[in-house]
Formats: C-alpha cells, sequence, structure tokens
C-alpha cells in the first residue's frame, strides 16, 4: 500500500531536475501540478518559470499542467507558456491523469508527473503506472510561520520514513 503514494524521485525543487538527463531516458513529456510545486498557491507565474518551460520545450519535451484548480487560474498562469492543461482535475482520480496521456500523445513510461502532494499528485500518477517526481512545496511568504497542516504532517512522517529505507530516493534513476 505504501507503494502507492511513494514518488519515483524526491527532489528539492522544479529548478533541480536533470530535464535532459529524464530526455535521455526516453521520457518525451511531462505532466506538472501547478500550485506549491511550481508557484505558491494561486500565485502568478514568474520570470524564471516562463523560461523553465522555453527551456523544456526547447529540449523537445512536451507538457502538460493537471491542476485541480480552475480554467481560469491556470489560462492566466500559462499565458505566457502556452502548454497543454487539464483544469479541475480532481486528481489522485484516474480519468485526467489518462487523458492528459492521450493529450500529450505518448505512452505511459514516456511521461513523468512532477508535483509536491503524496496523496494527490503521487498517489494518481502511481494508481496509473506513471512515475512521478515529488518538489518540496512552496509556500507563499505569509504562510511560512504557520503551523502545517494534518495531510502535511502526515506527508512529513512518510517521507522520512521512505527516505531512510530508499537513501537514493533524491537521485534519479
Ligand atoms: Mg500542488
Amino acid at each position: 500500500m505504501f507503494r502507492l503514494i511513494y514518488p519515483y524521485a524526491y527532489l528539492d525543487s522544479v529548478f533541480d531536475i536533470d530535464y535532459e538527463k529524464l530526455r535521455e531516458l526516453g521520457y518525451k513529456a511531462i505532466i506538472f501540478d501547478i500550485d506549491s510545486t511550481l508557484v505558491p498557491h494561486g500565485a502568478d507565474t514568474t520570470d524564471e518559470i516562463d523560461e523553465l518551460f522555453v527551456y523544456i520545450h526547447n529540449l523537445g519535451l512536451k507538457t502538460l499542467f493537471l491542476s485541480n484548480n480552475s480554467a481560469e487560474r491556470i489560462q492566466d498562469f500559462n499565458r505566457n507558456i502556452n502548454s497543454l492543461f487539464i483544469p479541475m482535475a480532481n486528481k489522485p482520480h484516474k480519468p485526467n491523469y489518462l487523458k492528459a496521456i492521450e493529450m500529450l500523445d505518448v505512452n505511459k513510461d514516456e511521461v513523468v508527473l512532477v508535483g509536491d502532494q503524496l496523496f494527490t499528485d503521487v498517489l494518481g500518477a502511481n494508481l496509473c503506472g506513471i512515475k512521478s517526481i515529488l518538489v518540496k512545496y512552496l509556500l507563499h511568504e505569509h504562510e511560512q510561520h504557520l503551523a502545517i497542516g494534518k495531510k502535511r504532517q502526515v506527508e512529513k512522517v512518510l517521507l522520512k520514513f521512505y527516505k531512510q529505507r530508499f537513501p537514493n530516493i533524491k537521485k534519479m534513476r
């Protein structure tokens, strides 16, 4: 059961992912969560994020935003990026993960998902047989002093356990 909520790799941020290596490993597409993965929840895109996607697209990798947030939020975030996207994705339920693969026109083993939550992003990916990369969740500055929620606390314990058991988790194999 635990396997279902564990990611393939765990990195500090989307800027630590070796996208060239992913391409070398045969990946053709990346599915991204937006909120708390690319920017804090509900925040606008940044120049760094826009540039990151230019870089990823120039490598020949396709992208798709799979978000539980609204179409308006994603369209606005996506205005300079021009990625495929699915709003109101109802993660971790499978249908929109499978729709994402179809829209990207790739096989399951040619796509990797990047997200910040074990119980939505990673669980759904595992249920569909898609590899996932977990990144540390981003908070707004005003949230950083607040106590973290129950779900985040559980995630923290699980990740600690996982890192002890699988010390290579941080490396992309
Ligand atoms: Mg998120």
